[in-house]
C-alpha cells in the first residue's frame, strides 16, 4: 500500500551543493515574493552536502573570481556560455556574505571562505535552511518521480510518496560513491528518454601504460608541462603514482581525455575506463630551460664530477626518481647494462639524447581511474532538454541544476560555481513557474 506523507510547493531531489543551494535561493525568492512556500529537501545519505564537505580538500574552494566557458567541458557550449551570462558576476559572493560567509580570494582567483573551512560553510548553509524553515528529509532515496495533472509524485524505497507542485532535480553525478555519487541522473534519462551524454570519470587521475615506469617515478612531484595529441598544452604541478599521473594538471587533463574513455576493466576490484586509442603525453619536466640549456648544465656537472650517472647529474633539475625511471627505460631500449658501458665521447653524446628526453618525454595514457577516485563526472543531462529557466522542456514545473548536467568544471572552483549558477537559475525558473510575475 502507498503511504503519502504531505504536499509541497518544491520538492528538492538531492540535497548536495545545489540543492541547497537552490533551496535558499527559492526560500528567499518567496519572502522576496511575499509568498508562503514550502520546500522540502530529500537526500539518501546520513548528512546533508558530502561532497562540500570535502570540497577542496576541506578548505572548500567555493568559486573563482573569473568564469569562463573555457573553464568548462561540455557537449553544448553555446547553450552553457549563454547560461553563465545570465549570472551576475556580483552574485557568488553576494550569495556568501548574506549567510555570513566571508570570502578571500588566492593568487589565482579562487575563492575561499576567510576560515578556509568547509565545516564552516556547511554549517552556515544547514543554519540558513532553518531560518528559511526549509525542511529536509536524510536517508530517503527517491526511486520514481511520476507527472501527474497539476502536480508530481515522488516515491522513495521505502515506497513512501510525497506530492509537490515543483521539482528541482539536483542529485549529482556517478562521481565519488562514497560522498554520494551514483546514477539517478541517468536513471532518469533513460526513464523519460532525455538526451543524455554517458558521464565518465573527472578530475581524476591519469592511467600510464607503463606500469613499470609508474612505479618507479612513483611519489615524485615535479612543477613542468604536459602537450596533448591535439597540441594543446598544460603546466603546473603533477605527482606520479603507482598506476600514473595525478595532481592538479593531470586532473583536468583527465576532464578532456574523458570524451575518449569507452569501456571498462575490472582490476583487482577497481574499474578503469579505457581510452579508445593509447593517448601520448608528452612531459617536459624542466620547462625553465631548453635542451641545449640543459645539456650544457649535464656537461658541466659531468666534467666536475666524472661520474657517468645521469640521475647524479641532473639531481637539482629534475626529480632523482623521474631521471632514474628515464635513464632505466634509456638503457633497456638501448640494451645496455649500465652507462659506464660507454666511453667519454659516447656518454657525452648519451647526455645530448637525455636531455632531449627531460625536456620532451613521450609516455602513453591507457585510460582513467574510476569513479571511486574522480571528483566529478563529466557527461550527463544534456543542456539542450532544458528551456532557459532549467526547466526540462516537455515537463512544466521539473527543474535540474548541478553536476547532474553535462558541465565539467576544471579545477579551481568551477563546479562548485556551476552548482551555484545553476541553482540561482533554477530558483528564479521555480519562482516564476509557481508566482508568475504579474499575477496578485
Ligand atoms: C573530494 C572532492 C573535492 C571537491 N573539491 C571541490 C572544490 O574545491 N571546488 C569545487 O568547485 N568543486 C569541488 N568538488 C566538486 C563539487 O563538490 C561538486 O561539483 C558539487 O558538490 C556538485 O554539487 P551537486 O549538488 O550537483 O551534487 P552533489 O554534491 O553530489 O549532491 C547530490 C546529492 O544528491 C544525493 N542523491 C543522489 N540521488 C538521490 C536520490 N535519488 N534521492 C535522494 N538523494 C539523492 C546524493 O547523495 C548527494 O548528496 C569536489 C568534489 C569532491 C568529491
Amino acid at each position: 500500500m502507498r503511504k503519502e506523507t504531505g504536499h509541497f510547493d518544491v520538492i528538492i531531489v538531492g540535497g548536495g551543493a545545489s540543492g541547497l543551494f537552490a533551496a535558499l535561493l527559492t526560500a528567499m525568492k518567496a519572502q522576496e515574493r511575499k509568498q508562503a512556500c514550502r520546500i522540502l529537501i530529500l537526500e539518501k545519505e546520513k548528512k546533508l552536502a558530502r561532497k562540500l564537505l570535502a570540497s577542496g580538500n576541506g578548505r572548500c574552494n567555493l568559486g573563482n573570481r573569473q568564469v569562463t566557458i573555457d573553464d568548462y567541458e561540455t557537449s553544448e557550449r553555446g547553450k552553457l556560455e549563454q547560461m553563465l551570462a545570465r549570472v551576475p558576476d556580483s552574485f557568488p559572493a553576494m550569495f556568501f556574505k548574506n549567510l555570513g560567509i566571508e570570502i578571500k580570494e588566492d593568487e589565482a582567483g579562487r575563492l575561499y571562505p576567510l576560515s578556509e573551512e568547509a565545516a564552516a560553510v556547511h554549517a552556515s548553509l544547514i543554519s540558513a535552511l532553518g531560518a528559511y524553515h526549509i525542511e529536509w528529509e536524510l536517508e530517503t532515496e527517491i526511486v520514481e518521480i511520476e507527472q501527474r495533472q497539476k502536480d508530481y509524485r515522488l516515491k522513495d524505497e521505502h515506497g513512501v510518496c510525497r506530492t509537490c507542485k515543483s521539482v528541482l532535480f539536483s542529485p549529482g553525478s556517478q562521481a565519488s560513491p562514497r560522498l554520494g555519487g551514483n546514477s539517478s541522473a541517468s536513471r532518469l534519462a533513460q526513464h523519460w528518454s532525455l538526451d543524455y551524454f554517458p558521464e565518465r570519470p573527472a578530475l581524476t587521475a591519469l592511467v600510464l601504460c607503463d606500469q613499470r615506469f609508474s612505479k618507479q617515478a612513483s611519489g615524485a612531484r615535479f612543477k613542468g608541462e604536459a602537450r596533448l595529441r591535439s597540441g594543446r598544452t598544460f603546466s603546473g604541478e603533477f605527482l606520479f603514482s603507482n598506476l600514473g599521473l595525478s595532481g592538479i594538471v593531470a586532473m583536468d587533463i583527465s576532464t578532456i581525455l574523458g570524451r575518449k574513455a569507452g569501456t571498462f576493466q575490472k582490476l583487482k576490484g577497481e574499474e578503469f575506463f579505457l581510452f579508445q586509442e593509447v593517448e601520448p603525453i608528452v612531459l617536459n619536466f624542466v620547462p625553465a630551460l631548453n635542451k641545449e640549456g640543459v645539456y650544457r648544465f649535464l656537461l658541466s656537472k659531468y666534467d666536475l664530477l666524472k661520474e657517468k650517472n645521469p640521475e647524479l647529474l641532473s639531481a637539482s633539475l629534475i626529480p632523482r626518481k623521474i631521471a632514474q625511471a628515464i635513464s632505466n627505460r634509456r638503457l633497456k631500449e638501448a640494451k645496455m647494462k649500465s652507462y659506464d658501458e660507454l666511453g667519454d665521447r659516447a656518454f657525452r653524446e648519451e647526455l645530448k639524447r637525455l636531455s632531449g628526453l627531460f625536456c620532451s618525454y613521450e609516455l602513453s595514457l591507457s585510460g582513467l581511474r574510476s569513479f571511486d577516485f574522480a571528483q566529478i563526472a563529466r557527461g550527463g543531462i544534456a543542456l539542450s532538454a532544458l528551456r532557459s529557466d532549467m526547466s526540462l522542456h516537455r515537463r512544466r514545473g521539473f527543474f535540474l541544476a548541478g553536476e547532474s548536467l553535462d558541465v565539467a568544471g576544471r579545477c579551481g572552483g568551477y563546479n562548485l560555481h556551476f552548482a551555484l549558477a545553476s541553482a540561482y537559475l533554477a530558483a528564479g525558473g521555480i519562482a516564476d513557474y509557481l508566482w508568475p510575475p504579474g499575477r496578485p
